[in-house]
């Protein structure tokens, strides 16, 4: 069995050398077990040395792939460029920064001799701030009432995959990609197993608040419609609510005569009405900002470089 380790890499030159040495060793372990392991490095456009690193590892073992993006495309385009490049029966999928413990390979693969098809590694949430933590958890907590798909906390990327899941993904051509989301999407038998999160070895996380709010939101738009049912909910409310209030204020006029004042409810109900309808059209502003960027079919990413020859890179 060929096992392909696809890793996306952005301004990790500190790193990549050593995690390549890590995993080296493992596929030095699985050798014997009759396992030939392939990595392929995406070089997501970085501003450092990676791209040098990497062709010097490709220089030292055969079995090393790059693939270099042409600017920073952000992780999920990498992502999808590794998978596109990965010519193994199944995929590893981990992060370069040794965040993900490349000896928990062996146990993946002894999984997926097993039978199942995706093997997902869940890191716990010792070691993290109280803050996060609950954060995340809140998080998945409403998430998973509003998507179709079950999102885990302290699941991500990191997994093997068979290749009958890699081709479904790939079979996957939208733009907005949360990869999180359509691994799940996608099913096919799978298991999970816990590890523990270790800390980035060296350079820096390149998630802020900022990133990480607006992943939030990606995961929550990319898989139903609910939201914009939501604000259709919401303004049916508002409409029978203000019918009352209507019918209430025509009906006091009747019996005691027209008041003038009135200022206060006419102001509240104008900002308030006015503010429901801002984030309506921001709920539909969001669905159709996505259908722009899918109807342009631009492609997820481009290839300055690579020792891999593919064409279908080019292809949306
Ligand atoms: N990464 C990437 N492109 C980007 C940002 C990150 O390819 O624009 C890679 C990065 O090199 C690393 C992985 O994605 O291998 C995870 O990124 P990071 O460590 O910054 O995220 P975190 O581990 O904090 O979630
Ligand atoms: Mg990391």
């Amino acid at each position: 069995m060929l096992i392909s380790v696809v890793s996306p890499c952005y301004d990790e030159e500190d790193v990549v050398a050593r995690f390549h040495e890590e995993v080296q060793k493992v596929a030095d372990e699985l050798l014997p077990l009759g396992h030939d392991m392939e990595f392929v490095y995406v070089d997501d456009g970085s501003r450092d040395r990676t791209l040098a690193v990497l062709k010097q590892l490709a220089d030292h073992d055969p079995r090393v792939r790059y693939v270099s993006l042409s600017r920073n495309f952000g992780k999920e385009a990498a992502l999808l460029a590794g998978l596109r490049h990965a010519s193994g029966d199944s995929v590893i999928v981990m992060d370069a920064d040794l965040q993900h413990p490349p000896q928990l390979i062996k146990r993946m693969v002894e999984l997926r001799e097993q039978g199942y098809d995706q093997v997902i590694a869940k890191r716990t949430r010792t070691g993290d701030r109280l803050t996060r933590t609950l954060t995340a958890r809140l998080y998945y907590r409403l998430v998973n009432r509003l998507v179709d798909i079950e999102l885990v906390d302290g699941v991500g990327d990191f997994r093997l995959l068979s290749r009958r899941v890699v081709d479904a993904v790939l079979g996957l051509t939208e733009y907005n990609r949360f990869s999180k989301g359509l691994f799940a999407w996608v099913g096919f038998p799978s298991t999970t197993f816990e590890y523990r999160n270790a800390v980035r070895e060296a350079g820096r996380s390149s998630w802020n608040l900022r990133g990480l709010l607006n992943y939030g939101l990606d995961g929550l738009l990319s898989f139903n419609n609910r939201p914009l049912r939501a604000a259709l909910w919401l303004g049916v409310c508002l409409l029978l609510c203000a019918g009352l209030y209507t019918a209430w204020i025509v009906g006091a006029a009747l019996v005691n005569g027209v008041q003038t004042p009135g200022y206060v409810t006419i102001i509240t109900a104008v900002t308030a009405l006015a503010g429901v309808q801002m984030v309506m059209l921001g709920v539909i502003g969001e669905y159709t900002g996505r259908i722009y960027y899918e109807v342009k079919r631009r492609p997820h990413f481009l290839v300055k470089a690579s020792n891999v020859e593919r064409t279908k890179d080019l292809i949306p």
